[in-house]
């Protein structure tokens, strides 16, 4: 049972889970109380601001990764967006009647105009585009002082995957880019997003920040990177899949 406030969860006393033993009494939403069809999830409860709970502490997402590992991070991910679609998601939006959870699958349902509502993703794509074994990293203007990182940006209606990098590239670098490659995807729930990576490699133009997003960027080469982001995102993936790629070169 996993035991959120707000947008921490309650992670236990340091044993290795954040698994709860029990449901607390005063529980504002449970995923216990949602038909079957909800059951083979993590089973969640959002508590107030008063709960507290002896010999443990309050975690936000990124820590539980760290502290826990990649399969926690995605088990409390995913309890999480539920939890937080559900804890936002309380009246139909076309006729404001109260909704209720979905027998036939994880969706909700509008008793008043029947619609069915399901749990929000945004995607977004995230490229590590490559100029001559340097890797193109740009600083965001909401990133830490000196953190730089790959491109990304979130896919707009009517756009593939392959036009949403080509036009995040030119829109954030002003450069053309060919070659594009899948390269994975995680999920990533800050609040809903899932990420997909891809790699590219340069075909024209300078690379020149768009001074609104991004207020630097350039070509890096392996051996000389700046300050990344740390081993817990795709960004990190692409960034190491460059050096080792390039290792293998020389
Ligand atoms: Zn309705």
């Amino acid at each position: 049972m996993l035991i959120f406030k707000g947008d921490a969860l309650l992670a236990g006393d340091g044993e290795g889970s954040f698994d709860w033993p029990d449901r607390p009494s005063e529980a504002l939403r449970c995923s216990l109380d949602f038909p079957e069809s909800w059951q083979d999830l993590t089973a969640w409860c959002e508590v107030g601001e008063d709960f507290e709970a002896r010999g443990a502490e309050w975690l936000d997402l990124r820590a539980i990764w760290h502290r826990f590992g990649e399969e926690a991070f995605a088990r409390a991910g995913a309890a999480y967006q539920y939890m937080n679609w559900r804890r936002s998601m309380r009246f139909c939006s076309f006729c404001a009647t109260p909704l209720e959870a979905r027998e036939e699958d994880r969706g909700l349902s509008c008793p008043g105009c029947g619609r069915a509502f399901y749990a929000p993703l945004h995607p977004a794509i995230i490229v590590a585009v490559e100029r001559d074994g340097r890797l193109l990293l740009a600083h965001n203007r909401r990133m830490p002082e000196k953190r730089y990182s790959v491109l990304a940006g979130f896919v707009e209606p009517g756009e593939s995957l392959e036009q949403t990098v080509v036009r995040e590239v030119r829109e954030e670098v002003g450069i053309e880019i060919g070659g594009i490659r899948y390269f994975g995807s995680q999920s990533w729930p800050f609040p809903s997003s899932l990420m997909l990576g891809f790699t590219a490699h340069w075909s024209s133009g300078e690379a020149i920040p768009d001074g609104l997003e991004l207020d630097e960027a350039g070509w890096f080469a392996p051996d000389a990177l700046p300050n990344v982001p740390p081993p817990l995102s795709i960004s990190r993936r692409l960034i190491d899949d460059f050096v080792r790629r390039q290792g293998c070169k020389n």
